[in-house]
């Protein structure tokens, strides 16, 4: 069934230009297609950036952030053009909703909930920007200090498939909101949302400049392509101040030795093999609503997906029926329908390393209670796989400790906190889990003892733009969102200013 959103032009793909050093055009190197994972139909063709071009970009990023209709603005002045930018967002809220849909695939709601993150994510930083203050701090005797902020310089922000818009908006918006420039490597097969952000940067750059001149368009560019051609040329630039990371450990791993060569400041939000806990005494409705949302939604291509569920004893049984039964029951099908749930994964590869994990899990002696297949009624349209729970597998299992990636589930009964704990913990990540009870203080208690950057509590995968993110462990450092997270665009140089009316009495006679 197609749907108003389906309809774009199977047989006429959009050909796309990007933004690079403050023009137009195609970017230098080979031309590729990116395709709509739910009929695998060619949205749209662009060229995929070279080296040669990253380092135009840079260059051009770098004067650009110098000039002074950059430079010269006030902290307010910039808040107003980031306020601009989540206007100009807004604006076309709708119309990006279905581009991010036609780009990866995820369900239309969920899509309008990224870009509306994306609005209020510029709109925060403007906040954050009009009311960050330097340190002074009070005289010492002979001198006072002042500490102040200065943008670190051009920041390169390198972006997976997975959550488009949204993770540009995290990393475009405090960086500017700090005075750097950007340099955007969207991932390959995803480029569309970071070309439109672009757009309306540009856009909303004429006359918001120091003395009403236009923000120089060179501030932010967009270089489409392989991570390994272009994301590198990025990281080793000698221009480049800053990178922001967000994908794969490995790769976060490699940028991370080489921004050591450069002694360049990273934050690098990675993978997760999140751990949920059902206590014996949770809301069951609670807990089954929560942990299906947790794995389930954006079909488990999610960083924070909750994939290994610890469950008490007690209550395993119970809570297994219900669970199998909430899976059962998702709505997994076309993503422009308003009432999908699961929309197809992101490709046919992507797919098939999913199956390879469910074949490895029925190989560990694990059991299938759902799932385990493509759905039959959607063989012949997308990357469709069905929600999948697994039993019987130990938490050391291969399934259980590597990032899947996708709608895959592990039910694991527990007894007691200590084992529970050490379990939860017994992995190499560290991005985030989820408790299920009702006494807040046992919550507490768990919550502390849990390696991870975030703890929901009776709650899963909520988020707030002023809250801190980010993983400890395999899962990254540093952190995104939140007000503190500006400083991480941001160099401070100290002042000291003497106050004494004599000479330094140590060289005088
Ligand atoms: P990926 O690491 O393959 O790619 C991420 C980005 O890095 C892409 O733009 C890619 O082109 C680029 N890249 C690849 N090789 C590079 C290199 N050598 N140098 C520089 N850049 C390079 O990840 P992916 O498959 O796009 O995304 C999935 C991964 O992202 C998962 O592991 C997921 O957990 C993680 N992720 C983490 C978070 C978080 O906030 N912690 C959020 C979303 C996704």
């Amino acid at each position: 069934m197609q749907s108003r959103y389906n309809d774009h032009d199977m047989n006429q793909p959009e050909h796309l230009q990007t933004l690079i050093a403050g023009q137009w055009r195609d970017a230098s190197g080979l031309l590729y297609s990116t395709e709509y994972p739910f009929d695998s139909s060619v949205v749209a063709t662009l060229h995929a950036a070279t080296v040669d071009d990253v380092d135009v970009a840079v260059r051009a990023a770098e004067a650009a952030r110098l000039q002074s209709a950059w430079a010269g603005l006030l902290p307010h002045q910039r808040a107003a053009f980031l306020h601009k930018i989540a206007a100009g967002i807004r604006a076309r809220a709708e119309e990006l909703a279905q581009l991010q849909m036609l780009d990866n695939g995820k369900p239309i709601l969920e899509c309008r909930g990224l870009v509306a993150s994306a609005a209020g994510t510029f709109q925060y930083f403007a906040a954050v920007c009009e009311t960050f203050e330097d340190a002074v701090t009070p005289p010492r005797g002979e001198f006072m200090s002042i500490s102040m902020h200065e943008p670190l310089g051009v920041v390169g922000a390198i972006t997976p498939w997975n959550s488009p818009i949204a993770s540009e908006a995290q990393k475009l918006a405090p960086a500017l909101a700090a005075g750097c420039a950007v340099v955007i490597k969207p991932a390959e097969i995803t480029p569309r949302m970071a070309i439109e952000l672009a757009r309306i940067i540009d856009a909303a750059g004429v006359g918001m400049g120091a003395g009403g001149a236009d923000i120089p368009k060179a501030l932010v560019s967009v270089l489409p392509g392989k991570g390994s051609v272009v994301g590198d040329a990025l990281v080793r630039h000698l221009l480049v101040k800053r990178i922001a990371f967000t994908g794969g450990t490995t790769v976060g791993k490699g940028i991370a030795k080489l921004a050591a060569e450069k002694l360049m400041p990273v934050s690098l939000e990675l993978g997760g093999k999140s751990p949920t806990i059902v206590c014996a005494d949770a809301d069951l409705d609670h807990a089954v609503a929560g942990v299906l949302y947790g794995i389930f939604s954006s079909s488990g291509e999610s960083c924070i997906a909750g994939s290994r569920c610890f469950v008490h004893a007690s209550v395993y049984d119970a809570f297994k029926v219900r669970l199998v039964a909430g899976a059962q029951a998702l709505r997994v099908g076309d993503p422009s329908s308003e009432s999908t749930q699961m929309g197809p994964l992101i490709s046919s590869s992507h797919r098939a390393g999913i199956e390879r994990y469910v074949a490895m899990g029925l190989a560990e002696s694990g059991k299938l209670l759902c799932g385990g297949a493509r759905p039959e009624r959607l063989a012949e349209q997308g990357y469709f796989y069905e929600p999948t729970i697994f039993e019987g597998l130990a938490n050391t299992a291969q399934m259980c400790r590597e990032e899947i990636f996708g709608p895959v589930l592990a039910l694991i009964p527990y007894s007691d906190d200590a084992d529970l704990v050490q379990q939860c913990n017994d992995n190499e990540y560290g991005l985030a889990s989820g408790i299920w009870t009702k006494d807040y203080q046992h919550a507490l208690k768990l919550g502390k003892a849990l390696q991870t950057g975030t703890v929901w509590i009776n709650t899963y995968k909520v988020f707030s733009i002023a809250t801190a993110f980010g993983g400890v462990k395999n899962s990254g450092m540093g952190r995104e969102k939140g007000y503190a997270s500006i400083m991480e665009y941001m160099t401070q140089k100290s002042f000291y200013w003497g106050l004494s009316e004599r000479p330094n009495p140590w060289s005088t006679t």
